[in-house]
């Protein structure tokens, strides 16, 4: 049961204010705003001091691998590694076994989620079984609470049945397209980004142009339909640059970056070994570049993770033939606070509005990434600046250990989580 809660002495930060306040929170909503001390109600006490006070961060892009894959990750402990990273409300990826393409899959999925110590939704896929073919039942799925519809792993090759996908949402406002934006035949077949990295260790690449390639057609496709249009992990500049110019023109296109792709590059490679391995891959440092001043200045509307857990069975082979993808739900604010924000890049206004705000819009979340009002529903997630953590791969709460950030101090972390008005971690450990 909710009991009444109070967060003390710490700075209110979301993507509008900016000020000292403390707050009071009953039956799951924000209920009283004072300056520090001077509150009213009485309650469970939660300590900001010296932390700022957010909404809970909304991560938009996870594969928490339920059904089928809960060898590498389930519902449970995935939600555990959002919570225990501030995020209170996650978008799961529809590349399971069987792929959640129906409505049945969907309520099944939710089910298993109504006790995750964070708020789950799922995505679905774009096509029935992510296999291009037949596009699924658009109103069905929307009207079971699908927002985002994706074939990610795989992209939609066709151009037409994209059109008609578009088409397809049109009649629902707040529902979008996600690109796993790689065409398919310039990647097959790829293991890491095409170039010096690629060739001297004697492996296929994945070129660049394969992103570019399909995300131009698609925002062509978006205008041509006005449709609503995300490209899931950008990844390289050329890209970048479709999506700032569609933005310019005023279509609805939006794009999100990994923390991996604004710090790694094609050279980590190889000191990551498996880890390193993902789709699309690490680029160049120009592409690192343009994605670091695009997160700055807006051009790039979110950070999402593509935490994508792989059991050491499936990581502990050889580079081309170990599953893609890396862990990220955990650490994601940690790395964005302490490359960004602590560096004096962005502000933690930004911050919260690349990490909460923005990409609970994308994905059509409500109650989540709102501004800290009366009324409005306690997801709240404290970030302190001035703990610093050095990332274990074996401390983290997922159930695989592919991190790229093993051995890597960074600077600040969560160190409470509350979701609905309940405490879900506190003092950077799960509330059990
Ligand atoms: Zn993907």
């Amino acid at each position: 049961m909710n009991t009444n809660l109070i967060i003390t002495n710490g700075r209110l930060v979301d993507g509008t204010t900016d000020k000292q306040l403390d707050i009071g929170i009953a039956d799951g909503r924000v209920i009283e705003l004072a300056e520090p001390g001077e509150l009213t109600i009485k309650g469970e006490q939660i300590d900001a001091d010296g932390a700022y006070v957010m909404p809970g961060l909304v991560d938009i892009q996870v594969h928490f691998r339920t059904p089928g894959g809960e060898e590498s990750e389930d519902i449970q402990s995935g939600a555990q590694g959002a919570a225990l990273g501030g995020v209170t409300a996650c978008v799961m990826m529809p590349n399971t076994v069987p792929t959640i393409d129906n409505v049945a899959i969907v309520e099944a999925v939710k089910a298993l989620s109504l006790s995750a110590p964070c708020d789950l939704r799922s995505s679905a896929a774009i096509t029935i079984n992510r296999e291009g073919e037949r596009l699924v039942n658009f109103k069905e799925l929307y009207e079971a609470g699908v927002r985002v519809f994706t074939d990610d792993g795989w992209v939609v090759d066709s151009e037409e049945l994209m059109r008609q996908a578009f088409i397809g949402i049109r009649d629902f406002p707040d529902a979008v397209l996600s690109q796993h934006a790689e065409e398919s035949e310039m990647v097959e077949g790829g293991v890491i980004n095409e170039g010096v990295v690629s060739r001297r260790l004697g492996l296929k690449g994945r070129p660049r142009e394969a992103e570019a390639v399909i995300v131009k057609r698609d925002i062509d496709l978006a205008r041509q339909t006005d449709g609503r249009y995300h490209v899931l992990h950008m990844s390289t500049l050329m890209a970048l640059e479709h999506v700032i110019a569609a933005k310019f023109e005023g279509l609805r296109v939006t794009a999100e970056v990994t923390p991996q792709h604004l710090v790694l590059t094609e050279d980590d490679v190889e000191r990551l070994g498996t880890s390193g391995k993902m789709n699309p891959p690490l680029r160049l440092l120009e592409d690192v570049e343009a994605l670091r001043v695009g997160l700055i200045r807006g051009h790039v509307d979110a950070v999402a993770t593509d935490h994508a857990p792989h059991h050491p069975e499936l990581k502990g082979t050889s580079m081309a033939t170990a599953a893609p993808g890396m862990l990220g739900v955990e650490t994601m604010a940690s790395v964005i606070w302490s490359e960004f924000v602590e560096t004096g890049l962005m502000s933690p206004t930004d911050f919260v509005r690349r990490l909460s705000v923005n990409p609970a819009k994308i994905a059509g979340i409500t109650d989540h990434g709102k501004q800290v009002q009366i009324g409005a529903v306690a997801n709240l997630a404290v970030f302190d600046p001035s703990q610093s953590w050095t990332v274990r791969g074996e401390d983290l709460v997922s159930k695989s250990r592919n991190t790229p950030w093993e051995g890597r101090s960074f600077a600040g972390r969560i160190r409470h989580t509350v979701l609905a008005g309940s405490p879900v971690v506190i003092n950077s450990c799960l509330v059990s």
